[in-house]
């Protein structure tokens, strides 16, 4: 995989966006600047970043309100660059769901490390994921995170993307419900009504995994809540 991260930098002042600039540039980021809040929400929007730095203080936007504009519908880390000994304006901003801060003056390192920690906890996704697990066996059906393969019964199975990202965030959460609301957001990203086409997708997977859809063992559905993996199948029963 050689696909650079996206790096949006919201930062008013010149010198400082400037110098995030280069040192990401040169440590193979891609980055997008916006000056302002309310430019940095639009190129949020266009570009989609993989990560955000935002500055806590812009001149039209108070950066937590763009935070919590961002947590609205987004998970996308979000590194606050704030000024020495505004630690309320921090905790507000870890409070919305900021993914850590950074306090200027900082240096090279400090700023990577930050970058990098940020983003390894939103590639691992939401929940008690153990990380490095490499596969999980519920049953008969295994699935393997590395090669991105589900076998059941020891038979390789056809999943869409999409029934793939499902599966993975259901079993590595195995055992708790996960909301409908939860579920969407976690792949689809927007809150959107995506309620339908989660409902197509699991009868899909169901019937690629269960022995019968009808009475699922593995993924099974919390009533007006969502669904929830199961952590053990004995099937045959
Ligand atoms: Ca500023």
């Amino acid at each position: 995989m050689d696909i650079k991260p996206t790096v949006l930098i919201i930062e008013d002042e010149e010198a400082i966006c400037n110098f995030i600039s280069a040192i990401l540039t040169s440590n193979n980021y891609q980055v997008v600047k916006a000056k302002t809040g309310k430019e940095g929400l639009s190129m949020f929007t266009s570009y989609v970043p993989d990560i955000v730095l935002l500055d806590l203080g812009l001149p039209d936007i108070d950066g937590v309100e763009i935070l919590k504009n961002i947590r609205q519908w987004s998970k996308t880390p979000v590194i606050v660059v704030s000024a020495r000994g505004h630690e309320r304006e921090k905790v507000a901003a870890l409070d919305f769901g900021a993914d850590g801060y950074i306090v200027k003056p900082f240096g090279t390192s400090e700023l990577l490390a930050r970058i990098r920690t940020a983003m390894r906890h939103s590639s691992q996704g939401a929940g008690e994921e153990v990380s490095g697990q490499e596969k999980v066996i519920i049953g008969t059906l295994e699935i393997d995170y590395n090669k991105r393969v589900v076998y059941k019964d020891g038979e390789k199975i056809h999943l869409t993307s999409i029934e793939y990202k499902l599966l993975v965030l259901l079993s590595k959460n195995a055992g708790k419900v996960l909301t409908h609301d939860f579920i969407i957001r976690e792949i689809w990203g927007v809150y959107t009504d995506e309620s339908h086409t989660l409902r197509v997708n699991m009868a899909n997977i169901r019937r690629k995994i269960e022995a019968n859809p009808g009475a699922p063992q593995y993924i099974l559905t919390e009533m007006g809540v969502g669904y929830r993996m199961a952590e053990e199948v004995t099937e045959g029963v």
